[in-house]
């Protein structure tokens, strides 16, 4: 399922077909959801797999009638089977924000989802500057590639991590997402904005997901839902999405098993890595948060 809007799906039809069949060509269906499905319940989300019946072929309509297991759900933005987040992310324009890129790349790890991060207008800076971002990231436990949409800089090495997958690309306004999809998928044909530092502009309006076929494979998703990304793991979970700190939490073990890691006695956790202010920071927001829910309860 390409993309779903009202109570209408656009189905991408998988290419089986060796014999002389006219299924071959036809690429996608415009589908509506059989009323059984709507009985029990079972939604139809963007990156479904699914059972098509009675397809019209003259007039590209078709009715689903099986959702197939996922192998993965997203709610928010609702994607299934995706593996993967794109992180997208600007070196400069704008200004490359240590803490709030740490803020997407908790959101982006508490998925359990692969996490690959890329990094933007690598025209607009130095190579030194590029490479210190470069040492930096290395020591959060990334490997990001670094590319300019405008002088097609590292769009192979990336269009490589894409393939074959569903990948969910998130990021702030104006670090160049709609260009970058243009530019891999160039049936895509998305408006172009500038850099207003305005929410809520432009396609990001609209909760509606779509899907992009990239040409050598694999699908992208754009998801409005990802531009303000609020943390919503557990305290106790938070550390895990930190690669630096779970790397510690692999060689040694804390004394507490409900431990924070803030100043515990024998916590396997050292404060010597330079995200540690962030994770107290998110820290904070994640025991308020509980504390929320647990009066809510
Ligand atoms: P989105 O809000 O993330 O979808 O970002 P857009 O694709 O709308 O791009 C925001 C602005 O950044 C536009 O003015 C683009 O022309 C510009 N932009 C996109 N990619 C690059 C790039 O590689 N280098 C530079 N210098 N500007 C870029
Ligand atoms: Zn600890």
């Amino acid at each position: 399922v390409l993309a779903v809007q009202a109570n209408f799906y656009q189905v991408r039809l998988e290419s089986n077909c060796d014999q002389e069949d006219v299924a071959c060509y036809v690429s996608t269906l415009l589908c509506t959801r059989r009323s059984r499905l709507k009985k029990i319940g079972q939604r139809v989300m963007v990156g479904d797999r699914v059972v098509i019946e009675e397809p019209d072929w003259t007039g590209n309509r078709g009715a689903i009638a099986e959702v197939l297991p996922r192998k993965t759900q997203l709610d928010r933005p609702p994607v299934a089977n995706a593996e993967q987040i794109l992180l997208v992310f600007a070196l400069a324009e704008p200004t490359l924000d240590a803490y709030q890129l740490s803020r997407f790349l908790v959101k982006a790890e508490s998925t359990g989802f692969q996490v690959c991060l890329c990094l933007n207008k690598s025209d607009l800076v130095t190579p030194e500057e590029q490479q210190q971002w470069q040492q930096r990231l290395n020591a959060w436990g990334y490997q990001p590639i670094f590319i300019s949409v405008y002088t097609n800089t590292g769009l192979a090495e990336l269009s490589d991590r894409l393939n074959q997958k569903i990948t969910v690309l998130a990021g702030l306004s104006g670090v160049g997402k709609s260009s970058l999809i243009n530019q891999l998928a160039p049936e895509a044909n998305l408006r172009v904005g500038e850099v207003t530092g305005k929410l809520g502009r432009g396609r990001h309006t609209t909760r509606h997901v779509e899907l992009f076929e990239l040409p050598q494979g694999g699908l992208l998703a754009d998801t409005p839902g990802f531009n303000q990304p609020d943390l919503d793991c557990t305290p106790a979970d938070l550390i895990h999405h930190f690669p630096e700190a779970r790397q510690q939490l692999t060689v040694a073990s804390c004394q507490f098993s409900d431990c924070l890691h803030r100043d515990e006695p024998n916590c396997a956790v050292q404060g010597d890595w330079e995200r540690y202010d962030h994770y107290l920071g998110f820290l904070e927001e994640a025991i308020a948060r509980q504390e929320r829910l647990n009066q809510q309860a």
